[in-house]
């Protein structure tokens, strides 16, 4: 099932939570038509004169879902496999993701038809500035500010907020989020998915009385994200039992160094062949560590798994099998609707990606005030601001749940509609 098809399946579900009179009444296909539907879709032919003197023309897309509490937010994606429907769901997603954290904004997202890789450092700047003089109308520090994705990175919102300052003749820092952190970038942007789902994660272990040092990790996808992870809830106290990335994964029982698993994996370049590097820094036998499939090390006997690699990764086939208590979805849509509905049952308590993964967009938010106000906060500023903000949604998130008597997923979704609605009556929309 697509990201697109999940989210709608977990819409309606919260919809018909919220409100059962409306759906009996048929009253849903209204409700996707407010929700669902995006407000403006731009697509455009970027010409770039590439290195070898021809040129080449590559599609282009922004959509902006909706602006109902305030300007669109999204990341630029560049990717082969980029199309309209896909960046149309990643909009959709953002829109509900900023509503869930309580931010003033909106959701978009953006694409270009590329496979970077295969271009020069100069012809990926000559598209991206090609890119924002076709879309310099569409977006702008006050009403669409875009952010990297899969493939872009701070240098190439370096290179779109001065693109468009020239267009719009004057310095515009606001115009891009996610900049260098000596080009009016946010301190803490880099880490603060990673942070961000640490925060409620630690907040829900401390409110269930459960002792870190004894708190079993696993974590699946050891890459920007979950390396991160690793490394912040080792340095909370938890013990990492298990990693895993695309080569498949490692179990330690007596536990894993994350730093010296990082280092590992930067030389030997997959987890799966650091089991006895790491049990060697230990001092033990290799025998301490087995590797592990990536279907196994999702069964493996733990407290906590995080899932951070790909979507789809928990379905109705291990969902049965699944031994963790929680699971953190630093991914996006890790988990089907299906086996959501057989880990409810099963008493395991996910914290859904649109709340768990929002610490990157909020700190985007948090450059979006500093670039306005034209200071720079500290980290430690940061990551105290980020903390109140994710804890106070995933404190909402609970109570909806309860109120509901739903999943925190269900409560999540819920709460982001609520709000979103609560927009669209003040405007007189609804
Ligand atoms: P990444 O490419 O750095 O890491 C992904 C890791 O998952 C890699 O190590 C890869 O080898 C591994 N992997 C791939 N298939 C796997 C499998 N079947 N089993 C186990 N591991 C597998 O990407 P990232 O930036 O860390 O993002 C990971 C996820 O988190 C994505 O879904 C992304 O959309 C989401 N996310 C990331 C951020 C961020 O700021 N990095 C923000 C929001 C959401």
């Amino acid at each position: 099932m697509s990201l697109s098809e999940n989210t709608l399946k977990q819409i309606k579900k919260a919809a018909f939570l919220m409100k059962p009179d409306r759906h009996a009444r048929g009253g849903d296909a209204e409700f996707e038509m407010l929700f669902i539907t995006p407000q403006r879709i731009i697509e455009v032919n970027i010409p770039v004169k590439m290195d070898d003197g021809k040129l080449k023309i590559f599609k282009g897309f922004r959509v902006q879902h909706n602006n109902t509490m305030g300007p669109y937010k999204g990341g630029i994606r560049y990717h082969q496999d980029v199309d309209m429907e896909e960046v149309k769901a990643l909009a959709f997603w953002m829109t509900i993701k900023c509503s869930v954290m309580g931010l003033d904004l909106g959701g978009a997202k953006g694409g270009i038809v590329v496979n970077p890789k295969e271009l020069s450092k100069g012809e990926v700047e000559k598209l991206t500035r090609a890119y924002v003089r076709l879309i310099a109308n569409d977006i702008g520090p006050t009403f669409d500010i875009p952010a990297p994705d899969v493939n872009t990175n701070p240098e190439i919102m370096s290179l779109i907020y001065d693109e468009y300052s020239k267009i719009a003749g004057k310095d515009s820092p606001g115009v891009v989020t996610g900049k260098p952190v000596d080009n009016h970038g946010s301190k803490g942007r880099d880490i603060a998915t990673a942070q961000g789902g640490v925060f409620v994660l630690h907040e829900l272990v401390q409110e269930q009385k459960m002792v870190t040092a004894e708190t079993r990790v696993v974590i699946q996808g050891f890459g920007n994200a979950g390396g991160v992870v690793a490394k912040l809830l080792a340095a909370e106290g938890y013990k990492i039992v298990g990693a895993s990335d695309s080569q498949g994964g490692i179990i330690c029982n007596y536990g894993i160094d994350s730093e010296s698993l990082l280092q590992c994996k930067v030389e030997k370049k997959t987890v799966k062949e650091c089991g006895l590097h790491v049990t060697e820094l230990h001092g033990l036998s290799g025998a301490s560590c087995k590797k592990v499939s990536n279907e196994e090390l999702l069964e493996q006997e733990c407290d906590i798994l995080v899932l951070a690699a790909l979507e789809n990764q928990i379905t109705v086939k291990n969902a049965p099998k699944i031994k963790a208590k929680f699971i953190l979805e630093l991914a996006n849509g890790p988990t089907s609707p299906d086996a959501d509905d057989i880990l409810k049952e099963r008493g395991v308590v996910v914290i859904p990606d649109i709340l768990a993964n929002a610490g990157g967009v909020t700190v985007s938010y948090f450059e979006m005030l500093q670039n306005a106000a034209g200071v720079s906060w500290s980290l430690e500023e940061v990551f105290e601001k980020l903390k109140e903000k994710m804890i106070t949604a995933f404190k909402e998130v609970q109570q909806m749940a309860e109120k509901y008597k739903c999943t925190l997923r269900e409560a999540a979704y819920i709460r982001a509609i609520s709000r979103i609605e609560a927009g669209l009556k003040a405007k007189s929309l609804l």
